[in-house]
């Protein structure tokens, strides 16, 4: 994403907060930490506190629901840490803190459709605050990650008190790592699994005309991403069976599962971004919270058949 700024200088400034952020006495299986750490300083200056909601896996009827009750509750928090940012007489105070996720689990340290679902929810969150919605980690007992940052690391850990001490944590379904990219583009048939063979319900054809980019993405937010690039190619499949070479270039550029794809290979161009939220105070006008991405796209301006290319909404 072009909004995801970088907190952190590299491993040791990231794992000296995430151990601050782990040790506020918060940390437990089944919860999620966030924490507003100031920019300048790397200061922690609270944390809170929220139980982990379940992923929306495949198969959940009402994802888009849950998105946005998640995203409430995270804006509410938001509102609720972060001080709103100061007018400084004729500009806008910068943005001075970053909200940093934190999902305190047991299983493996890496990234799952737990952590995304935070990525999602601050994305629809739309807070108005002096903090910024960072990056999303997990902390396990073996070590942690972080999702946008692709950081990861054995310390800190949950602490096995944490783990032991609430028998009420969620129970947390695991899904295959990444598949490896085929050898060669002939293997793809034999060597992924074709997600249409998983999940019935999210085999929605693309629209008559509408690109990859805004299917991808009108799938993942409908259905989320199962770790691969099953939407790119369920797109692939029904509108350029041609392109074999799709998968290895959305891995080439960084997509390699279907979120992926809208976090790292493409944009919305900027032109599509909602507007900076404005109010007017003693006459002058205040901006509140600078361009966001929309709750919904535009609709797709259309690519020809057989094209993988996205529409002119995307860069
Ligand atoms: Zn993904
Ligand atoms: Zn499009």
């Amino acid at each position: 994403m072009s909004s995801f700024i970088e907190l952190f200088s590299g491993r040791e400034d990231r794992e000296r907060v995430l151990t601050e952020i782990v040790s506020s006495g918060l940390a437990r299986c089944g919860v999620t930490l966030i924490a507003h750490v100031e920019r300048a300083t790397l200061e922690v200056l609270a944390v809170r506190s929220i139980p982990t909601p379940e992923p929306f896996v495949d198969g959940v009827p009402e994802p888009i629901g849950a998105i946005s009750s998640l995203s409430h509750q995270l804006c509410a928090m938001a509102t609720d840490i972060v001080p709103a940012r100061t007018w400084t007489g004729d500009r806008w105070g910068p943005i001075t803190g970053e909200l940093v996720t934190v999902v305190c689990r047991e299983g493996e340290a890496a990234i799952s459709p737990v952590e995304e679902q935070f990525f999602w929810g601050w994305r629809y969150s739309n807070h108005l605050t002096a903090g910024f919605h960072g990056d999303v980690y997990v902390v396990t007992p073996g070590g942690w990650a972080g999702l946008l940052a692709e950081w990861s690391g054995c310390s800190p850990v949950l602490p096995v008190q944490a783990v032991t001490g609430d028998q009420s944590a969620p129970g947390v379904e695991w899904r295959q790592p990444v598949a490896p990219l085929p050898a060669s583009p002939d293997d793809a048939g034999t060597a992924i699994p074709h997600a249409g063979d998983v999940v019935a319900d999210s085999s929605g054809a693309p629209r008559p005309g509408e690109c990859l980019l805004c299917y991808v993405s009108r799938m993942v937010l409908q259905f989320g991403c199962d770790n691969h690039l099953r939407f790119a190619r369920q797109y692939r499949d029904a509108r350029a069976p041609r392109a074999t070479g799709l998968e290895r270039r959305l891995a080439n550029a960084g997509g390699f599962c279907d979120c992926e794809v809208l976090l790292n290979a493409y944009d919305l161009r900027p032109e599509h971004w909602l507007p900076a939220l404005t109010h007017e105070e003693d006459g002058r006008t205040v901006i509140d919270e600078g361009e966001r991405s929309p709750d919904s796209l535009p609709a797709c301006t259309g690519v020809s058949t057989g094209s993988t290319q996205p529409c002119g909404l995307w860069q």
